[in-house]
């Protein structure tokens, strides 16, 4: 007998227990994680993807017995894989060698949707490992009152029922847990399903080919037969599949049959033997309710409206909610710069705080209250099932770009920013998607634009006496408009090109609509908070320093600069580092109409959008006199070029916006990319094809525009 927990526990070193929650996306898991370990969850990645790893240790009372770590493992509706998360959840559950696995799973069912919750928890009994049944959501279902007795004499495990928004049931799951744990064998469950003699002649064929590491014992090795033939395919994403295991399983598959229905059709045919003899009802009175709000919501036309109003106020909610925090940081942020400017000696040590630090720690907070209001209304509609409906109801035309349909969250949050953006497409599985998007949410009009396009506007198209036509308000609509679609096009076309792969349907389950929960939404907004100020933090503060450096260095000797005629003189700018590679970079930029100076601004704003406006303002020099200090557009509108016309011109407006609209300029973007898929490859790629297509647009835009007399 070698297949016993104590065997496990002694070839491994005495660390703690492991135990894993396992379950269907939406049963409730974290939910339960949080009340198994009160809260204090680390949360990391799983090693080389981005997949959230949560960890927490049981509050369980036994003194003297080691502690148990518990992992609440991503969601899944099988242990086939197929995707990068599912893979994950496959070996967290098996272990990759036999010793590795966990010492017992708590599987998570929703007592409402049991159908579908027992698929997974047949394969886990297929495996043999030692686990506890949570039975959860019953408070929803009209249940059998002894629907918990009856499941656990059926399947020959402990059930316990629990509640994961009371915690009801919670102390119970432990000393359940505890036993298994100190049990000295692992259960053999009472449940069997009967597979066609074909497919367990084929599974046994794979076996052979199963790489010696996996196989355990017999149980163990059929069932990860069946798990290889139903995951293992010409393009899955799975990592460290042996070539000969590969090999072997084409090779079954090819031998006939639909193995995937063969294999399905046999569990569900022994799923419904159970529930039928267990007398398990479908919750008919919840089913109703949430069926007449769908009819409303998932309407091809009401839903749409419903989508458009929330979102519209969610957007209004934005801008003006967070205002007031804005000014406050704004405040802050120029108040401690006073104070500094004071306490310090007038010089470079000054500068740098006041100008370089401060400012550059000052531009990323300014956009935290955005950030957290944006999560905030994500949070709460993902938490009341709203946001499933939205996804389903954008699928359609999502897909036909190539776009997976819960992609639009994302897509949406590039509005404000696409660092979060980027963050939020962890909600989508497959790795293809997540690229693709990743791809293309740095083509929404994020805020950071928004300042950008203001000035520019601003000093270029006045507002003139007596017109009524609202050319700003028309230009600057156009500019999320080009926005939007542009990035649904550059979807379609790199879909077709760069980021081939499957389009997969969106194997939506709609949860029943619930009262959103303030307290994990908040949990989420201080993690993506933390997460966004270190990320964005570092990448900004270190490129402003270095622009701040760039735009003052070298200095000038300070007798040259003190009086004399200056304009026989290079001035300031022009000698520093940064003017000359503006100067350096003229002649690329010319034919976009871009003069030096407008040069300068833009390798500031390599490193954040925003660094444009300060870097025109240091440009041009508003900044230095305080008594007569000109608004940074009076001075761009004033600009000449050495004939003596206007440097901006309609034309180099327009130019200069439609850069802006299309180059990857956010070095944040750029580093959560590379964090995000791990490789240089793709943050490469969006820099590229972002950065030629600005250039190529706005080459146009000058061009033909001049060519117009613009
Ligand atoms: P996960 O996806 O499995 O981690 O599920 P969550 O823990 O995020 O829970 C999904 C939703 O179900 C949340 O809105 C929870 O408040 C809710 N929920 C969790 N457990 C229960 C329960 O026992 N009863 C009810 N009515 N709702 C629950
Ligand atoms: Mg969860």
């Amino acid at each position: 007998m070698t297949d016993t927990p104590e065997h496990h526990r002694e070839a491994r070193a005495l660390g703690p227990y492991r135990v894993v929650l396992l379950g269907n996306p939406n049963v409730g898991k974290t939910s339960l994680f949080n009340h198994l370990t009160g809260l204090r969850a680390r949360v990391g990645n799983y090693p080389g993807v981005t997949v959230e790893r949560r960890v927490g240790r049981i509050r369980h009372g036994s003194a003297g017995v080691r502690p148990i770590e518990l992992a609440d493992a991503p969601g899944t509706y099988s242990l086939s894989a197929r995707s990068e998360e599912e893979q994950i959840t496959f070996w967290e559950v098996v272990g990759r060698a036999e010793q590795d696995r966990p010492d017992a799973l708590v599987v998570v069912l929703d007592a409402g949707q049991l159908a579908r919750c027992l698929y997974l928890l047949v394969q886990v009994l297929e495996l043999r490992l030692p686990l506890v049944v949570a039975l959860n959501m019953a408070d929803e279902t009209d249940a059998p009152s002894d629907l918990t007795t009856r499941l656990a004499e059926r399947l020959g495990v402990p059930v316990v029922t629990t509640n994961g928004r009371t915690g009801a049931g919670i102390e119970q799951l432990i000393r359940q847990v505890e036993e298994v744990l100190g049990a000295s064998k692992s259960p053999v469950p009472r449940f069997h399903v009967a597979y066609d003699p074909a497919l367990r002649a084929q599974a046994d064929r794979v076996l052979d080919a199963l790489p010696e590491g996996w196989k355990g014992n017999v149980e163990r090795g059929r069932a990860l037969a069946f798990w290889a033939l139903g995951s293992i395919e010409a393009d899955d994403e799975l990592e460290g599949v042996p070539d000969a295991l590969r090999q072997r399983v084409a090779e079954v598959r090819e031998s006939g049959g639909d193995i995937d229905l063969g294999l399905a059709s046999a569990r569900y045919a022994a799923i419904d033997d159970l529930l039928r003899e267990i007398g398990d009802r479908p919750p008919v009175a919840r089913i109703l309710a949430t069926e007449r709000v769908d009819r409303i919501l998932l309407h091809p036309l009401w839903g749409f409206l419903v989508f458009a109003l929330t979102m519209g106020a969610v957007f209004q909610a934005l801008f003006a909610g967070a205002d007031p925090a804005i000014s406050a940081i704004e405040w802050l942020v120029g108040t401690v710069q006073r104070v500094v400017a004071n306490a310090l000696p007038a010089g470079v040590v000054s500068d740098l705080i006041c100008d370089g630090i401060l400012g550059g720690v000052g531009n990323v907070i300014v956009f935290l209250p955005q950030i957290l209001l944006l999560f905030l209304f994500i949070g709460l509609l993902e938490d009341s099932g709203y946001m499933a409906r939205v996804a389903y109801l954008v699928d359609r035309i999502m897909r036909s770009l190539g776009l997976h349909g819960r992609a639009f969250v994302p897509m949406l949050s590039g509005f404000a920013c696409a660092v979060p953006a980027i963050l939020a497409t962890r909600t989508l599985e497959r790795r293809r998607d997540r690229i693709l998007t990743m791809m293309v949410v740095p083509l929404m009009t994020c805020s950071a634009r928004l300042p950008v396009y203001s000035l520019i506007i601003a000093a270029v198209f006045p507002v003139e006496a007596g017109t009524i036509f609202p050319v700003q308000g028309l230009l600057l609509l156009a500019m999320y408009l080009l926005s939007v679609t542009t990035s649904l096009l550059a979807a379609w076309v790199l879909g077709r090109t760069l980021v081939r792969g499957r389009s997969v349907p969106l194997l939506l389950e709609l949860p029943p609509y619930r009262a959103p929960r303030l307290a994990p939404t908040l949990l989420m907004m201080k993690g993506r908070a933390m997460e966004f100020l270190r990320e964005a933090g570092s990448v900004i503060l270190v490129a402003t320093v270095l622009l701040w450096g760039l735009l003052h260095f070298p200095r000038a000797p300070a007798h040259a600069s003190a009086g004399g005629d200056v304009s026989a003189e290079v001035t300031p700018l022009e000698r520093s580092y940064g003017g000359r590679l503006g100067k350096l970079l003229e002649p690329v930029v010319q034919p976009l109409g871009f003069d030096w100076k407008i040069a300068t601004g833009i390798i500031g704003a390599f490193a954040a959008r925003e660094v444009f406006v300060s870097t025109m303002a240091l440009v041009y020099q508003v900044d230095g006199d305080d008594e007569h200090v000109e608004p940074l557009r009076d001075r761009i509108r004033a600009e000449k070029t050495a004939d003596g016309s206007p440097t901006f011109t309609p034309a180099v407006g327009l130019s200069l916006m439609v850069f802006f609209a299309f180059a990857c300029q956010c070095m944040s973007t750029l580093a959560v990319v590379r964090r995000e898929t791990q490789s240089w490859r793709w943050p490469a790629l969006l820099f590229g094809y972002m950065t030629t297509l600005a250039y190529v647009a706005s080459l146009l835009v000058f061009q033909v525009g001049r060519a117009l007399g613009f």
